[in-house]
């Protein structure tokens, strides 16, 4: 390819609005153009690297016995209300109507399309196993799209799914993609790990994220270095201990707090209850039901494994009106102890009625309490009283609290023991690349995709789904790979593995003779090469080749052709002059070394 006639816009500054080095790049680079918040056009260079990730997922999918099929952006609604996502994925769905007013979604991911093949194509056990992939635009209504392709409203996606008679062998089919991304991600050059990982509204119950090590991820990971466990911090456990018991006085105590309202000023002077002693009380509308949620003072909610445990879909913390609905108490003095209003004294019984019908109206009559599992058995706990200005001590929660469900649902900190061998673990963000899951029956019970099986029994199929981001693994192997001065592409994935610099470009030029030379050659031996035939000062076109970040730069210039050799730059490594008739072989020498980039 010739400079001049591809279109490689190169900028000195990125957008104002680019915040991260690899979108930052990816527009500098002249890689991509934002059309619209979250929506984007691949230019020539952008797009080759692009080919190159979906090429390489495609050789590894293929490889894993997957077979490739395409499948619509349209989807009919009719299966999403069947496998019960219309509702559940409804923020995500692009909802669009054709003339005659029917609605379609535009794909966000194909789980029902999928099955509903099946469903009408495979009706024998000797059809299975079968894993269909295709690699395709996906549209989110993501309502905060950001850092260009990490998070847009339509990006490329691989998705795959798996059909087999067992658990077992979906089990296997489960450890096969799992391989395969593995090995998908090291001939990207990225440096991706699994971790374990929720399955949300998905569904299924076994899966694992792959994560990209960034500061700029959007997820936090916890791991272990000396024995390998890893976790998204949704998921995450720790071995932390419980709460002490603790020798109590007989009975629950009412006492003053006026004016506290945090589990901070709670543990000040002068009532110097620790936070670890405090049990903080948290009211959360659960899928349009009040749950109460019980979790230790110096602890965090953790809203993905409340979802998790609940099985909610949606959840938020009520508002401070809510809260007065069940509570009869404004936050910073609520609590689960006595939630009857007979004790609280100071509320009018007018207002105390007018609650006690609005929870009717509302059907909050009975209200769960949940309680994270650290605070089992805890005793000698001080908690709000729900009476504004007041708390209660003396608190054993298993004697004086109605829990109703112990489950995890804190966020492991820093420093906590591993939950597998106690060694201390560690946090550290990551960009998530690739999702594995197991899926179980949901979707095929959903669609009705059965087989029958050797005795002619009629089962429903185990499956599994397996989602990429290529765009954002091309962003995340940027974000990965880049100095001050640009791009350093592995070469598995560079738009052009060589970018032959001649200084002068006249067409009867020593120099450009050469360089067409050197060009002609290498393509002939499949080398994918730019030659860069701008007018332009050398010191423009080195900035431009490091910037776009070619792994090799061969530059030829009048000085260097006058002793007979020509200048190979590796993007990541130093000058070196070889002799002219030795160009070829040692470009295609460090080629093979593979360390160039
Ligand atoms: P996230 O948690 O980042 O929103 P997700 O868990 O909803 O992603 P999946 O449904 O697991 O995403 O989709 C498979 C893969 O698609 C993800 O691992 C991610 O790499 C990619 N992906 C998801 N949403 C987006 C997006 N809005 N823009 C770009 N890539 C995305
Ligand atoms: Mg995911």
């Amino acid at each position: 390819m010739k400079w001049t006639q591809t279109l490689i816009p190169t900028l000195r500054e990125a957008p104002s609005d680019a915040e991260i080095v690899s979108h930052k790049l990816l527009l500098r680079a002249g890689l991509i153009r934002k059309l619209a918040g979250g929506v984007y056009t691949f230019l020539p260079l952008g797009l080759r690297a692009l080919r190159k990730v979906e090429q390489i997922i495609r050789e590894e999918m293929d490889r894993a016995g997957a077979i490739e099929v395409l499948m619509p952006a349209l989807q009919p609604p009719e299966i999403w209300e069947a496998s019960g996502r219309a509702e559940t994925a409804s923020n995500v769905l692009f909802k669009v109507k054709d003339s005659s007013g029917r609605q379609w979604f535009l794909s966000p991911t194909a789980e029902e399309v999928i099955t509903t093949l099946a469903a009408n194509e495979i009706n024998s056990y000797r059809q299975l196993p079968k894993n269909f992939y295709q690699i395709s635009l996906k549209f989110r209504d993501e309502i905060r799209p950001r850092f260009g392709l990490m998070r847009a409203k339509e990006f490329i996606m691989k998705d795959a799914y798996s059909f087999d008679t067992t658990d077992e062998n979906a089990m296997a089919a489960y450890k096969k993609m799992y391989d395969a991304y593995t090995r998908i991600f090291a001939r990207c050059g990225l440096k991706a790990f699994p971790v374990e990982a929720d399955t949300g509204v998905i569904g299924g119950n076994y899966s694992h994220e792959f994560m990209v090590p960034a500061e700029t991820g959007e997820n936090e990971v916890a791991f272990c270095e000396a024995c390998g466990y890893a976790a998204n911090i949704e998921k995450a456990t720790s071995g932390i201990p419980k709460t002490a018991a603790r020798e109590i006085g007989p009975a629950i105590e009412k006492f003053a707090t006026p004016g506290v309202v945090t589990i901070e000023a709670l543990s000040k002077e002068p009532y110097k209850v620790p936070a670890n002693r405090q049990i903080k009380t948290l009211v959360y509308i659960a899928d349009s039901k009040p749950i109460i949620i019980l979790i230790r003072g110096d602890d965090q909610l953790n809203e993905t494994k409340l979802m998790a445990k609940t099985g909610a879909v949606a959840v938020r913390p009520a508002t401070e009106g809510e809260i007065f609905i069940l509570l009869g108490a404004k936050p910073g003095s609520l609590g689960a102890v006595n939630m009857n209003f007979e004790h609280w004294g100071n509320i009018a019984s007018d207002v105390r009625q007018n609650m006690l019908d609005l929870r009717k109206t509302h059907k909050w009559d009975v209200v769960k309490i949940i309680a994270d599992e650290r605070l089992q058995g805890a005793n000698d706990m001080t908690t709000g009283a729900n009476d504004d200005g007041f708390h209660f001590k003396n608190v054993s929660i298993e004697r004086d609290i109605k829990v109703t469900a112990w489950f995890d649902l804190r966020t492991v900190t820093a420093g906590e023991p591993c939950v597998k061998c106690a060694k201390p673990l560690k946090i550290r963000r990551a960009i998530e690349v690739g999702h594995v899951f197991k899926l179980g029956t949901k979707y095929s019970e959903a669609l009705n995709a059965t087989f029958l099986d050797e005795t002619g029994a009629r089962k429903h199929s185990v499956m599994g789904c397996y989602g990429i981001g290529v765009t954002r693994t091309l962003q995340a192997i940027i974000e990965q790979g880049n100095d001050k001065d640009g791009v350093i592409w592995p070469l598995s994935v560079a738009p052009y593995q060589v970018c032959i610099t001649p200084l002068g470009i006249a067409p009867e030029s020593e120099t450009m003779k050469l360089a067409e030379k050197i060009y002609a050659e290498l393509t002939a031996k499949g080398v994918d090469v730019i030659l860069d035939d701008r007018d332009e000062r050398p010191g423009v076109k080195f900035k431009d080749s490091e910037l776009v970040g070619f792994p090799i730069r061969l530059g030829i210039g009048e000085k260097s052709l006058a002793k007979g050799e020509v200048e190979l730059k590796p993007r990541n490594g130093a000058l070196q002059s070889v002799k002219i008739e030795e160009a070829v072989d040692a470009v295609l020498k460090l080629l093979a070394a593979g360390n160039v980039g």
